[in-house]
């Protein structure tokens, strides 16, 4: 199984030890030109895109609130600075059926113009083009007038749709054209269509949810008149030099959605309705295939956009968990599309584009598909940001300027909290020393890496290597500060982001010999054996059961293993489960209530396939040479174990904190170290961050 290629170009490696033993995996790689094909312009006939880099639709919630445009003004502005070829909008409704929400969020009248201008021409200044997205939502509509080709509720809503009218049909076709005429009119470069997902447009296409028995219903013609009117209508109202670009379902990820014939048929009607670009939409919303988590191998579905190329004659866009330059280069050299989409590496990192063409690709802050920040917070009703940048749609609230004075701070733990801290604290103008007890950055992260689809973490630490390198900052690894020291250093500031330590359950029998810790276990200090039960059902006990289910044979690293576990292949594998497994918690309800809605299921799935049992409500009574003794509903168990995994959580570490206090010392707590309950690196990393902008 292949690890993803090495993924620097010309650069100085950072100090022996920053890492730890992995820096090898980031070995240096020279093309005459960086990224040729990536970087190669494209000619659309009335305009030339710079490179081959789409900035892919997102939903942010800044479209909802109160100065929501002058914000996504600045935050699309920074992504043109950082060359991003062609940016997308978030979805705008061409109706109010079409709606995401309750909340407004469609255009339809002059009077919405000038708010889409704060945006344009905040783009065009910083050099930028950007494409509005018209999407009608159809069923997926999170309110009460919703609407359909056919009345049939979708399993991620609890409406029902209403089925549009023929003459309804009609006018969304018009409003479509109508929407796309007042983007033009605010000064959008063109619009992208949104025709796949499993909104409304996708909606007719498929025999899923069309069971319409007049025109627009019943055979392969008939379904796809809906988008096919709609771009010729839009073509016809907004002129030849406006770009169209539509993203075409290329797989849908459901029962009775398009075969592979019919995308291609679809595909090659769309480029004759007028479309200058198709881009790639994978799986719809309700698909229960996993299509962007961290556990998709990167660029797992751009062979679904191959299967167009030499079909159509326009340019065809490849998306989804596409991270890297190297990846992308990959995909437009290796023949799968001409250009690439990316959505989350822009909330990482806005200036990814600019660094892969300076040659500084290693400095790439990369997206590691973790959903907890971005597509988390819109499902949660917040506004979108990014765990491994925190300043993401919050670009006029956490403003980063240079420090009024420096001072001396020590930053004491290279975990997710302090490595942000104490690389702003440098990019502000202050003497940073970092120091930490491992001979390695990460602290926990750095743990977290070794779970079968977490692989993705070691990026964010190859990333803050090359930051602290860039920065010349002192780095002290493999040094445990001591208050007196720090003290005797006469820093100006103390940071402790000294994070947590494992929790010791007060449960008899607790340090037999077959109980391991669950850093032990992951960093392979410790094995298990055949029968494993886990004391916890929280997010690290599920990683370790995903651990102990999937090392050495991750299919997160591989297309091919992927597709066969999750039956996009024929040729799907079923495992013999290495371990038999049993997670356990106190309290009732189910495994790991608080993981993501956007990834928790996915875990959930993997666990249940591989017979992996849960059970809650459990109270402790001893853990012995048989295994461990609990009783549940006043009746006594005993589940039989030959390792035990302690997986109950964490206390915050703080002991410099009073001793530094004693003696008069400024000292700021963030992190686990400020507080261990409800802890996810997603608030290490903002704490870490925001009190750095402040100091
Ligand atoms: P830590 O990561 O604990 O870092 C603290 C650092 O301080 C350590 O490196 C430690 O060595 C150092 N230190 C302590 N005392 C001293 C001292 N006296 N001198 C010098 N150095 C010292 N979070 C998520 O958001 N999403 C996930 O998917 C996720 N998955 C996880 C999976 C696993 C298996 C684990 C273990 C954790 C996971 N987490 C996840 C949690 C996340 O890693 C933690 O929330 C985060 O690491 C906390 O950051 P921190 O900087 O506060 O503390
Ligand atoms: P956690 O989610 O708080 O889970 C701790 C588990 O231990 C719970 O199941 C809890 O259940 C049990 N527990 C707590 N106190 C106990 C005690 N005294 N005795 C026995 N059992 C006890 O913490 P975690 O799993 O250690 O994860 C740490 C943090 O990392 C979490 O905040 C999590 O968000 C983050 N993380 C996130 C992800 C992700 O994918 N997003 C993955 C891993 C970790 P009962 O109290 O009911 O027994
Ligand atoms: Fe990527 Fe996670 Fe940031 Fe979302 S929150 S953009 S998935 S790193």
């Amino acid at each position: 199984m292949a690890m993803p290629g090495p993924f620097f170009r010309g650069f100085a490696a950072p100090p022996p030890g920053y890492f730890g033993s992995e820096i090898h995996e980031y070995q240096k790689r020279e093309y005459a030109v960086p990224y040729p094909h990536l970087l190669a312009p494209l000619d659309l006939g009335f305009v030339t895109l710079p490179n081959r880099v789409v900035m892919g639709s997102m939903h942010t919630g800044l479209e909802e609130v109160a100065d929501g445009q002058a914000r996504l003004a600045v935050f699309y502005a920074e992504r043109a600075r950082g060359e991003a070829g062609l940016i997308v909008t978030g979805g705008v409704a061409p109706n109010a059926a079409g709606r995401f929400t309750e909340a407004p969020g469609s255009l339809t009248g002059g009077d919405q113009v000038p708010g889409h201008l704060t945006i344009t021409q905040a783009v065009h200044e910083a050099d930028g083009r950007i494409l509005m997205q018209v999407c009608h939502t159809g069923r997926y509509g999170y309110h009460a007038d919703i609407v359909a080709p056919s009345p049939l509720r979708s399993p991620i809503n609890k409406e029902t749709p209403r089925e549009l009218t023929a003459d309804e049909i009609e006018e969304t076709i018009d409003d479509f054209a109508r929407c796309a005429t007042l983007a033009r009119e605010a000064g959008y470069d063109g619009v992208e269509i949104m025709g796949s997902e499993g909104y409304l447009i996708t909606e007719f296409i498929v025999p899923h949810t069309n069971k319409r028995t007049d025109d627009w219903g019943g055979p392969f013609e008939n379904r796809v008149r809906f988008p096919l009117e709609i771009i010729r209508r839009t073509r016809k109202a907004v002129g030849r030099d406006f770009i169209i670009m539509y993203r075409l379902s290329v797989i849908d990820l459901i029962e009775d959605g398009s075969t592979a014939d019919e995308t291609v048929r679809l595909a090659q009607e769309v480029e004759k309705a007028g479309a200058d670009i198709i881009n790639s939409g994978i799986g719809w919303h309700e698909a229960r295939v996993p299509t962007i988590a961290a556990p998709v191998p990167r660029g797992a579905f751009a062979w679904a956009t191959r299967r167009l190329k030499g079909k159509v004659g326009v340019p065809l866009v490849a998306s989804n968990r596409i991270n890297t330059p190297d990846k992308a280069e990959e995909i437009i050299a290796g023949g799968d599309a001409d250009m690439v989409s990316m959505a989350r590496p822009f909330l990482a990192d806005a200036e990814f584009v600019a660094k892969a063409a300076r040659r500084r690709g290693h400095l790439i802050n990369t997206c590691i598909a973790c959903n907890q920040a971005c597509l988390d917070h819109y499902f949660e009703g917040k506004v979108s940001t990014c765990l491994v940048n925190p300043r993401a749609c919050q670009e006029t609230e956490l403003v980063i300027t240079p420090a009024q004075g420096s001072r001396k701070i020590a930053v004491i733990g290279a975990g997710p909290a302090g490595l942000p801290c104490a690389v702003t604290l440098a990019e502000r103008g202050h003497a940073v020393t970092l120091f930490e007890a491992a001979n390695a950055i990460g602290g926990q992260f750095r743990i977290a890496r070794n779970v079968p689809g977490k692989e993705e973490f070691g990026e964010t630490l190859r990333y803050f290597a090359n930051r602290l390198a860039e920065l010349a900052m002192d780095v002290r690894l493999g040094h445990r500060v001591v208050a007196a020291e720090l003290i005797e250093d006469g820093f100006d500031d103390v940071v402790l982001a000294t994070g947590v330590a494992p929790r010791r359950p007060d449960i008899e029998g607790i340090g037999h010999a077959k109980v391991v810790g669950y850093a032990e276990l992951l960093t392979g200090e410790a094995a298990a054996g055949r029968r494993v039960v886990l004391i916890g059902s929280g997010g690290i006990a599920v990683d370790v059961a995903v651990y102990l289910l999937e090392s050495g044979r991750s299919t997160h690293l591989d297309t091919d293993a992927f597709r066969a576990e999750w039956g996009i292949a024929r040729n799907a594998v079923d495992h013999e489960p290495a371990h038999d497994i049993t997670l356990m918690q106190r309290s009732p309800g189910r495994m790991s209530a608080r993981l993501g809605k956007t990834t928790g299921w996915i875990h959930r799935m993997v666990l249940q396939k591989a017979g992996v049992r849960h059970m809650a409500g459990v109270a402790y009574e001893r853990i012995d040479d048989a295994g461990v003794h609990v009783t549940v509903d006043g009746m006594a168990h005993l589940v039989e174990a030959d390792t035990v995994v302690n997986c109950s959580g964490q206390e915050p570490l703080r002991e410099l904190l009073a001793d530094l206090q004693a003696a008069g010392m400024s000292v700021h707590l963030i992190g686990g170290a400020e507080r261990a309950a409800e802890l996810d690196a997603k608030r290490a990393f903002d704490e870490g961050t925001r009190l750095a902008a402040r100091l």
